[in-house]
């Protein structure tokens, strides 16, 4: 099985080179590879991402970068009066459900023999690909903006990453990393396609977990989308192997402050339009140029779904509500959990509805204390 980067708008392909991040038209690279997924073999594994192992594309077993992630509790409650399953993928190793693409995108970075990759993060992504760096004893540097949440920064240096602050917007972040990424491995969790091989295995849980049926309705927050799009890449792919007869309607929530996604979804267009953002509690989907932009418009609208977004002070009452339940979430999960509230009023019938608790609460504890 030989795996290869295609472009995601034009028809280049290009073999697996850890210098390359992106076409030469400037578009973000897809994977070319075919899953497996053998029941039974599944069934004998113990409970990580990684029982999926013919489904993700790392050639060798001791390439593996493993903190043993995976195979988080699927939970069901009652929101509203209405029945929802929740995927508690706070629970990852380092707080947040980035761990599934960490860990496949290092294993990959190792399999090609990097030795020190470059980052750029509100703070999730880079805690995660700190920690898989450090276990597999992998240099790296993470540029993060320098408001983000003093518990992240902490938990990035704790790994003992080279942490970089920027000045100013997250999209200079990114503009900065690009740079450092002419010389080192950029592992990047919205431009490298090995990261959503990793993210779609939350679809492959949700399947397992719901006795090999997927549910009708994903409600997921959308940044950069890297867990939207993993969750559709996961969907297609069981699809395409004949395991699930559909790819559940996808629902991506924004923040009101800054919700290009949103706005291109309502305009009828196909890509994301520019926006002035303006501040949001939630910091881990508050991107203004997602990446890949014009995927997530693609796969909402061939899955019937859509986009919603939530306000500031819709936050606050949300994260209580599933602190009320014994989940403390951080804002940026809360701003989902506001946007399933709102998808659920009016709603009746039997719609089997998944979402997630993406992130922990605890390092973001000067965000979490909302007035009510
Ligand atoms: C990264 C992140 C998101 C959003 O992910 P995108 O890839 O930007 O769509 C949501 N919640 C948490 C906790 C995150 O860390
Ligand atoms: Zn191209």
């Amino acid at each position: 099985m030989t795996e290869t980067f295609k472009c995601s708008e034009c028809d280049r392909s290009y073999p697996i080179d850890p210098t390359r991040w992106q076409c030469d038209c400037g578009s973000p690279l897809d994977l070319e590879f075919s899953p497996k997924f053998p029941i039974q073999t599944i069934l004998k594994r113990k409970p990580d991402l990684w029982r999926y192992r013919e489904a993700i594309p790392i050639k060798k077993d001791k390439s593996i970068v493993s903190l043993g992630e995976g195979f988080t509790p699927l939970e069901e409650m009652d929101l509203g009066g209405h029945s929802v399953w929740m995927k508690i993928d706070y629970l990852l190793p380092t707080g947040s459900y980035k761990d599934r693409g960490a860990t496949v995108l290092i294993s990959k970075a190792r399999e090609l023999g990097v030795r020190k990759v470059v980052e750029d993060s509100s703070g999730n992504a880079g805690a995660a690909i700190a920690a898989y760096c450090a276990r597999a004893g992998i240099g790296c540097d993470i540029y993060v903006p320098e408001v983000t949440s003093s518990g992240k920064l902490v938990q990035i240096q704790t790994y003992r990453a080279n942490l970089r602050k920027i000045e100013g917007s997250r999209e200079k972040t990114a503009h900065v990393t690009m740079e450092a990424a002419k010389k080192a491995f950029y592992a990047s969790h919205c431009w490298n396609p090995f990261f959503l091989h990793g993210t779609k295995t939350f679809a492959f849980e949700i399947w397992e977990q719901m006795e090999w049926k997927p549910p009708d309705t994903l409600i997921l927050p959308v940044g950069h989308g890297t867990l939207l799009l993993g969750a559709y890449i996961g969907f297609r792919e069981m699809k395409e192997a004949g395991r699930v007869k559909k790819i559940p309607k996808l629902v991506g929530i924004q923040s009101a402050a800054c919700a290009p996604l949103f706005l291109g979804f309502v305009r009828g267009l196909y890509e994301p339009q520019s926006i002035r953002k303006s501040e949001t509690l939630a910091e881990g989907i508050a991107i203004a140029e997602p990446v890949r932009g014009k995927q997530i418009l693609k796969a909402i609208r061939e899955t019937g779904g859509e986009i919603l977004t939530v306000t500031e002070k819709e936050i606050g009452p949300a994260l209580r509500e599933m602190g009320r339940r014994g989940y403390f979430i951080e804002p940026t999960s809360a701003a989902t959990i506001a946007g399933l509230m709102k998808y659920l009023k009016g709603k009746k019938g039997k719609e089997v509805i998944v979402s997630s608790l993406t992130g922990t609460g605890l390092k973001a504890v000067e965000k979490a204390q909302i007035p009510i």
